[in-house]
């Protein structure tokens, strides 16, 4: 997805390669870590409300369990490809390393479009996706969760298919569930709030007062949402949102210049996060083009849709006012940004770090499965912030100790960890 030109595979790789050369990785390891370790490719027959059968292509895609099961999430998009899909997996394998939680990575992908189908399809199609890969996901094995365009709904009717299937209740089969089915309080915040937590670290460490600050967000999802609310609520001001118009094919920006009011935003957006263009003008939003989001004069931008949106194209329009970069999404930045980020003195907060606040509520969702005892949203809310507060401050530490770009400090904790638990299983 995102541009063409840009292979996310191959961004993960060089990603990779560079800190592995940095840390004198050995062969082995780098040849186990700088590629999946098991793919599944399959097709899916779903009977259409129309009667006609449509197949569909999908993927789960594993890519290290040395610190504990695959973890990620499942992706519906039209555009989804299998390079995409082995990216995401590796970063999902950083990102549970970089906040220290015992789990792997994996992700999953269907090419389809949920948005052209009707509810009775997507449920059919997510009971297809189980019957396919039941036997190689489990709460002991690979963990799958929601991701772009899937939502709770989704992850229920898949845990419902595979404990048809296996014959029993087994709820840290997936993780993202509705609240009262084995879903944590808080899930649906803690990408978007674990986005602004890291952002407030960051800002501390820059002197800054997050107060003062405005931002010009890419996205409005479940990341963007969240991380705008909470934002907003520390005092921030939002002043542009870009997101995607599926009616019209294309994105649109709707700028603010005095700040947008993110109740008033979140009435007018559908739940795939198109905003309403009329209703938002009659809000008094100006509309903008789709990529004007990154040209705003303000203090932080945060990228959270989908990957290569940040290219030395789309750079190049940066204001000199920007002083954060928070990736939201996985893989927003192609590799050669890093040297522009770098020249400009941007602090970034690299996205496996930026946005792993989701995946760390999921973990607290399995906990909390296992003991069949639930928390309250304060309780994981206050755990979630503790975690991602203190991997921000680790990789913050070792950037300043050793002179280390963050997106490559984020690396070096992570792949060291992964590097040592395959060690010392005795894999490499
Ligand atoms: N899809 C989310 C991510 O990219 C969450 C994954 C999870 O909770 O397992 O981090």
């Amino acid at each position: 997805m995102g541009q063409e030109s840009y292979n996310p595979y191959v961004t993960a790789q060089t990603q990779f390669d560079n800190v592995a050369d940095k840390i004198g990785l050995d062969q082995a390891t780098r040849d186990l870590l700088r590629q999946p370790s098991r793919e599944f490719h399959f097709t899916i027959p779903v009977k259409m409300d129309d009667g006609t059968t449509k197949v569909f292509n999908a993927y789960r895609i594993q890519h290290n369990d040395a610190r504990g099961p695959a973890k990620g999430g499942i992706r519906f998009h039209p555009q989804e490809t299998v390079d995409t899909i082995r990216a995401l997996s590796m970063w999902m394998t950083w990102k549970c390393a970089v906040v220290d939680i015992p789990l792997g990575g994996g992700k999953g992908g269907i090419i389809c479009d949920p948005r052209n189908l009707s509810m009775g399809e997507q449920e059919r199609l997510c009971r297809g996706y189980v019957r396919q890969i039941a036997k190689n996901i489990g709460p002991v094995l690979d963990v799958p969760a929601p991701d772009v365009m899937t939502t709770g709904q989704h992850m229920l009717w898949m845990m419902d298919e595979y404990q048809a299937i296996h014959g029993g209740h087994y709820p840290g089969v997936i993780t993202g569930k509705p609240v009262g089915m084995g879903g944590s309080l808080g899930r649906t915040e803690a990408t978007g709030y674990g986005v602004i937590y890291t952002l407030r670290e960051a800002l501390k460490t820059l002197n800054i007062d997050i107060a003062q600050t405005t931002a010009s967000f890419q996205g409005f999802g479940n990341v963007a949402e969240h991380a705008i609310r909470l934002y907003s609520k520390m005092g921030g001001k939002v002043i542009a949102i870009s997101c995607w118009d599926n009616n019209d094919k294309k994105s649109y920006t709707f700028r603010k210049l005095d700040g947008l009011d993110i109740e008033q935003m979140a009435s007018i957006k559908d739940s795939f996060g198109t905003i309403d263009k009329q209703k938002a003008q009659e809000f008094g939003c100006e509309l903008l083009d789709g990529d004007e989001w990154i040209a705003q004069d303000v203090d932080i931008i945060l990228p959270c849709a989908l990957e290569n949106q940040i290219t030395p194209e789309s750079f190049a329009k940066i204001s000199d006012q920007v002083k954060v970069i928070c990736e939201g999404a996985n893989g927003p930045t192609t590799p050669d940004c890093d040297e522009l980020i770098k020249a400009k003195n941007i602090y970034l907060v690299p996205d496996f770090l930026c946005n792993a606040g989701g995946v760390t509520c999921s973990y607290f969702e399995q906990v909390q499965c296992n003991m069949n005892y639930f928390w309250s949203k304060e309780e994981v809310l206050e755990k979630l912030e503790l975690k991602m507060t203190s991997a921000f401050q680790a990789v913050h530490k070792l950037a300043q100790d050793k002179g280390l770009y963050m997106r490559d400090a984020a690396y070096v904790i992570a792949i060291n960890r992964v590097a040592e638990a395959a060690k010392l299983r005795g894999w490499v």
